[in-house]
């Protein structure tokens, strides 16, 4: 499978076209931005990481009967996927408070919630990703309802799947940000799961080992990213 034309480059990721009009082969950077891009820095083998990540966890998803964009992968950084229409949504799943959840409640960070929560935001940069709910979708012609359900049903078996998975590595699974889209009419899953979407702590230390680090200026982000890894087991 070769490249041919960047199609789209993103703050993680380049996006590539193939001679297959339903491929594209997504090649995953070190950089790394938070605060809507204001911002910037590098994080020295994230791509690789979220990359390796990625599959592997989709692969469970696959198992599990969530359907996702994952075809193969090509090398460390680089990833075949179908091509998908994402759906301008960030689908947020939270088992925990933290991050804008825990400050718009006016509550601490790591306060395990009664059940499991799920939110919208549109995906719209010049908007600034504003929170929105499925009547919003709805109105905004973002989704169809059937769509929104199918979306919801999936998120929380992703949680599932994840949450008991991150669980035997001795991870605790606060929140994640995940991506759908639609190939040849069927919603299936999309983009990325990784510390860079991903709230994940160590459980019994508390310790953080995701984005935050960086996010916060924590210290040892690289160590974080490569703990996760190392525990993933896939080296
Ligand atoms: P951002 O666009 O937020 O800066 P990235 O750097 O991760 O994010 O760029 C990857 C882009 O590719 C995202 O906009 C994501 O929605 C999109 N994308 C992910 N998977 C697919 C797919 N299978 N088909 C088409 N687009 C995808
Ligand atoms: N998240 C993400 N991309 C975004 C916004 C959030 O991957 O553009 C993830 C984030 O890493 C966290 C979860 O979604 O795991 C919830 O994030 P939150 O709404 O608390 O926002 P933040 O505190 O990151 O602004």
């Amino acid at each position: 499978m070769e490249k041919k034309e960047l199609l789209y480059e993103g703050k993680a990721k380049k996006v590539f076209t193939t001679e297959d009009p339903d491929v594209l082969i997504v090649s995953y950077k070190d950089d790394a931005t938070a605060f809507d891009g204001q911002k910037k820095g590098t994080i020295v083998g994230k791509g690789a990481i979220n990359n390796r990540m990625t599959n592997h966890i989709f692969k469970l998803f696959g198992a599990e009967g969530v359907p996702t964009h994952l075809i193969e992968e090509l090398n460390d950084r680089e990833t075949a996927v179908k091509k998908v229409e994402i759906v301008p949504l960030e689908v947020i799943i939270r088992n925990f408070s933290a991050g804008s959840f825990a400050k718009k409640m006016g509550m601490e960070e790591g306060i395990q919630l009664k059940c499991p929560t799920l939110e919208f935001s549109y995906k719209n940069d010049d908007l600034h990703d504003p929170f929105i709910n499925s009547y919003y979708a709805l109105a905004l012609d973002l989704a169809t309802q059937e769509e929104i359900d199918t979306i919801s049903k999936y998120a929380f078996k992703v949680n599932e799947v994840m949450r008991k998975y991150f669980a035997s590595l001795g991870i605790e699974l606060i929140d994640f940000k995940i991506e759908f889209g639609r190939y040849h009419g069927k919603i299936i899953l999309a983009d990325e799961v990784s510390p860079d979407t991903c709230r994940l702590w160590d459980k019994e230390t508390h310790e953080k080992l995701d984005k935050d680090r960086f996010r916060r200026d924590l210290g040892n982000v690289e160590d974080a990213y490569e703990e996760v890894f190392r525990r993933l087991g896939i080296r």
